[in-house]
């Protein structure tokens, strides 16, 4: 959510909201800069300024929560950063990426030129994140771009946050360097998960849908260094018209080279960014993805290895693979077509991206 507070002008910085005095002391006591919302008007602590007394601006902030993390810029525009009843919340560290991947959801400017965060920022949004959030991804981009010192950050994680779930969403390349994954396994926090995709079973159909050279090579090493670290893995397959050909191969690859993976999610696409540019190349109807997704679970399971089906609705897959469907898109994306209404499996379908409602071309059917 984005709103304007007309009354502050000053620096950019990241504060807690509170909308009663126990939550607003309790932050207090943290040393944390928050926004108070009563009902006649919002005001900046621990300075105890008033930055806001318009009734809309307070109208719409009433529908958030104590402890929710906002940045506020200079210009007073607040922006969500951290949403305290959800579990999807993730730490944004770069655009940038050192792949290029021909079905990536992000445009290529923004893997190009995008900003990043800057670490004592990042830190600085953790301070405000309550103790006992259970879930949270550190993603990009490649987050690993920004260099080392985003080892400050993850110590500064893995101090403060006990108990909270780490996903990590990376391209995995840094970690064929040994000494990344003993950096990492030093300052990531104890209860962490590496999420990293493996597009081919061959450097040849990888390093196509990557666009670079040497990256199979490269991610295929990391997995098995951080294995061998005794990092937990997830392997992301996304299903596209560039591998689907592959899919039951890149199960083999996994099953023979990397079997100590704590899963394999096989995934339907996204249909925005770089993956709308070209779709005429990466585009497949959901049927073609769940056949080629479902053959592949077989091989996974055989082999003693989990695995899960992330954005492929219901009606696309066969019943005996449901239970493998995780309601894996967030709420913010999550679209369904007007037949969805009729389905009796709609309360434990996740839906299709809103990215790529407009793809579906009458394959979705309501389950009555
Ligand atoms: S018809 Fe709609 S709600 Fe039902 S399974 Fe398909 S996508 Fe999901």
């Amino acid at each position: 959510m984005i709103t304007k507070l007309e009354k502050y002008s000053g620096k950019y910085k990241i504060v807690s909201l509170a909308f009663d005095q126990v939550s607003r002391d309790d932050l207090l006591e943290d040393n944390i800069d928050l926004l108070y919302i009563s009902e006649k008007d919002i005001k900046l602590y621990p300075e105890n300024i008033v930055v806001s007394e318009d009734k809309d601006v307070i109208d719409k902030l009433g529908h958030v929560h104590n402890y929710d993390v906002y940045e506020l810029w200079e210009n007073g525009k607040l922006s969500e950063y951290y949403d305290d009843s959800s579990l999807d919340n993730y730490f944004f560290v770069t655009a940038k990426c050192n792949s290029n991947c021909i079905m990536c959801p992000s445009p290529d400017v923004s893997r190009q030129k995008g900003g990043s965060t800057s670490v004592d920022t990042l830190i600085e949004i953790a301070k405000h994140i309550p103790a006992d959030a259970p879930h949270l991804t550190i993603t990009g981009g490649e987050p690993f771009l920004i260099g080392p010192d985003i080892f400050r950050f993850l110590k500064f994680l893995r101090d403060k946050f006990e108990y909270t779930e780490f996903l990590f969403l990376t391209n995995g390349r840094i970690f064929a360097i040994e000494s990344y994954v003993q950096r990492f396994m030093e300052n990531a926090p104890e209860n962490s998960i590496v999420a990293i995709p493996v597009h081919g079973s061959t450097a040849a159909t990888h390093d196509m849908i990557t666009q670079t050279k040497g990256s199979f090579e490269q991610t295929i090493l990391g997995i098995k260094r951080l294995l061998k670290a005794g990092i937990h893995i997830e392997v992301r397959i996304v299903v596209s018209g560039m591998n689907s050909n592959d899919i039951k191969n890149i199960a083999w690859l996994i099953a023979r080279e990397i079997p100590k993976v704590d899963y394999v999610s096989i995934m339907a696409m996204e249909m925005t960014g770089s993956a709308r540019i070209n779709r005429d190349k990466v585009w497949i109807p959901y049927g073609k993805a769940a056949l080629a997704a479902e053959e592949a679970v077989l091989v996974l399971m055989e082999n003693g290895i989990d695995v899960k089906l992330y954005n492929f609705p219901l009606c696309v897959v066969k019943k005996e693979f449901w239970t493998l469907c995780e309601k894996s898109i967030s709420p913010g994306k999550v679209r369904y077509a007007e037949k969805c209404e009729k389905c009796k499996m709609k309360n434990a379908c996740g839906g299709v991206f809103a990215g790529t409602i407009s793809m579906e071309k009458g394959e979705l059917s309501a389950i009555i």
